[in-house]
């Protein structure tokens, strides 16, 4: 993306916390290539076609994340039909997790003081135990990229290992964080006569696997999870770092005059 101006670059990149300009986790991943978008871009009919479906998506994506955090705060919301799976779903991963979080470990801007970042995780829990950063997503599979993104909440909450509320007041943290983990969840309908898996999504339903022959009947709506724990901390965040490396470079004119550089 182009910028017309210092400030409009500054907005769209990052944002100010406690007077200091820092540029934010997604848009320094942003500068990885993303062949899965690219696909994406390209089997559309247009450009502006992709663009009302990803914005249908991150809609989507709003209320997924609406509701987990009602469950985890103990708000009771009403949930619209359409999206039953996904509370069906959550509900079934906490009989198979045991979860424990509050309201001001939930979506939080964190920064990294040394590195110089800053972003907004979705989750921190104990979760089987272990104190854990959780990155909910709807997307249909878990992307490698999110070890990038993942990385650098990590780091930046075990470099100060504490929030702010809206008060600006410092919430501590009980101890570091130890695990990282992506929570996929998704609706889908399966098929009764083939088994063909319909995953339901805002952004247009997608069949998969079953017979392409069947006149499908597809039964009521179905939540679907997937926990995944990213590892390798180390190894992310030297990615991270490389990506930041590149996202510096392609900025270094905006940069050089705010003074990051
Ligand atoms: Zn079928």
């Amino acid at each position: 993306m182009k910028y017309q101006n210092i400030e409009e670059f500054k907005k769209d990149q990052g944002y100010y916390l406690e007077n200091v300009w820092y540029p934010r986790v997604t848009k320094i991943c942003d500068i990885k290539s993303k062949p899965a978008l690219y696909y994406f871009y390209g089997q559309a009919e247009s450009f502006n076609a992709a663009n009302q479906k990803k914005q249908k998506a991150a809609s989507e994506g709003k209320i997924v994340h609406e509701i987990i955090e009602s469950f985890i705060s103990h708000r009771s919301i009403i949930v619209p039909e359409e999206y039953l799976g996904i509370k069906q779903a959550f509900e079934d991963f906490l009989k198979n997790h045991s979860l424990f979080s509050k309201i001001e470990w939930l979506e939080k801007k964190v920064k990294h003081p040394g590195y110089r970042y800053a972003g907004t995780f979705d989750v921190l829990g104990e979760i089987d135990g272990y104190f854990a950063l959780i990155d909910i997503k709807t997307s249909s599979s878990v992307y490698d990229d999110y070890k990038l993104q993942t990385s650098a909440y990590f780091y930046a909450l075990n470099e100060e290992p504490w929030l702010l509320d809206n008060q600006s007041r410092k919430i501590i943290l009980p101890k570091e964080i130890e695990k990282r983990y992506i929570l996929r969840i998704g609706q889908k309908k399966i098929c009764e006569r083939c088994g063909a898996v319909m995953r339901v999504k805002k952004m247009g339903n997608k069949i998969e696997d079953g017979d392409p022959n069947c006149e499908h009947r597809f039964g009521e709506i179905l939540g679907e999870w997937e926990l995944k724990e990213f590892e390798d901390h180390e190894e992310d965040f030297k990615g991270f770092l490389h990506c930041k490396g590149l996202w510096e470079w392609e900025y270094r004119d905006f940069l050089k005059e705010i003074g990051y550089l």
